[in-house]
């Protein structure tokens, strides 16, 4: 069998691999000498502190601030943007940034900006809205990262015992499987792209054992029904022809080489923070007693947090990771104790 063989997997959208994993307690069904850890695959929870407080301080400043639920929630340096709106901001929640871009036109007086996170699984959305052309009311907050640089940090630190990658099916739909070819090439880790349905995982988990058993790494992608090589390359080229690639803050993480999506120049006139003299510190990613930048790199559990279901909990959240639905705070609070039980269905909740 094999022996002591902790694995790394990622989460991601709505329905994330911790979120199928906790849900359906598939951590029941695995031996004692496997385990599987979250990284930083919810988006809410890596903005950095300083790029919600660029959203506060515009929806406090006389601009309307769109964006999608969680990040509502999410907490700057010192407020987020629902207490912004309670200040008397106009925060709005929407479900894309089309939502957004038809507000600015129904209310062409006022100025709008969306605040746009998220990995490649967003950015494309928001780079054909450019390219289509955006009402002169409006611009973009642009917080988007892009998710193999930060695998690359994961496998720096130290004190992470990382045997394998289950790989984010969603991102690499549209990046495709090329680009998670260097973590077993270059790094020797054996890695799978993985769905998010309950087989998919396992199916990914009993891959990376049976390479570690081979004594092997190669690139597996279980999630053929919707990833190929090269993935979705219109999506990638309408992300190349607006955004460029340049080194971004993590929140809690510091600054990854090469792992944030910034406007082109020449789509600089839509960028809200050459619009508008945005005036922030340099913001404070982690709240004292929040330990969200142990937990999205895996150092940490949310059991171990002192605060967790006490000082922290879903109605009263502290830290991004409890915030977001893709935080494996929030997953863990909501659906921590749960054993696998297939013997009767169980349905995902809205
Ligand atoms: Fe932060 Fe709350 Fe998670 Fe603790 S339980 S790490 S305080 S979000």
């Amino acid at each position: 069998m094999c022996a002591g063989w902790p694995l790394v997997r990622w989460a991601g959208l709505r329905k994330t691999h911790e979120w199928t994993i906790t849900y359906y307690g598939l951590r029941s069904l695995l031996p004692e000498n496997v385990d599987v850890i979250a990284g930083p695959g919810c988006p809410v929870c890596v903005v950095p502190a300083r790029d919600i407080d660029e959203a506060v301080w515009l929806a406090l400043n006389g601009i309307t601030v769109a964006t999608f639920g969680d990040m509502y929630r999410a907490p700057g340096s010192t407020i987020s943007l629902a207490e912004a709106r309670a200040r008397g901001g106009d925060v709005r929640v929407v479900y894309s940034v089309q939502d957004a871009i038809r507000m600015a036109r129904r209310e062409p007086d006022r100025e709008l900006v969306f605040f746009a996170i998220g990995f490649s699984t967003t950015a494309p959305t928001n780079a054909v809205s450019v390219l289509e052309g955006l009402p002169g009311n409006f611009s973009l907050l642009v917080s988007h990262r892009l998710i193999p640089p930060v695998m690359e940090l994961l496998l720096g630190i130290g004190e992470l015992e990382i045997d394998g990658f289950i790989a984010p099916g969603h991102v690499a739909t549209v990046i495709g499987a090329k680009p998670f070819r260097l973590f077993p090439d270059a790094y020797g880790m054996p890695t799978v792209i993985a769905g998010f349905e309950p087989l998919d995982v396992l199916f990914a988990i009993l891959y990376v054992i049976r390479q570690l058993r081979e004594g092997g790494a190669w690139l597996e992608n279980e999630y053929t029904r919707s990833v190929t090589e090269l993935g979705n390359v219109r999506a990638q080229k309408a992300i190349r022809a607006v955004f460029e690639v340049n080194d971004g803050h993590w929140r809690g993480l510091g600054r990854i080489p090469k792992s944030a999506l910034e406007l082109k120049e020449r789509f600089r006139r839509y960028d809200a923070r050459e619009r508008y003299d945005i005036d922030v510190g340099t913001g404070h990613d982690v709240h004292p007693g929040c330990s969200c930048h142990l937990i999205v790199t895996g150092r940490m559990k949310p059991v171990e947090c002192p605060l967790f279901k006490t000082g922290c909990r879903p109605d009263h959240p502290l830290g991004p990771c409890m915030v977001s639905r893709e935080g494996t705070c929030y997953i863990w609070a909501r659906y921590g104790t749960r054993k696998a039980d297939f013997s009767k269905p169980r349905l995902p909740p809205h």
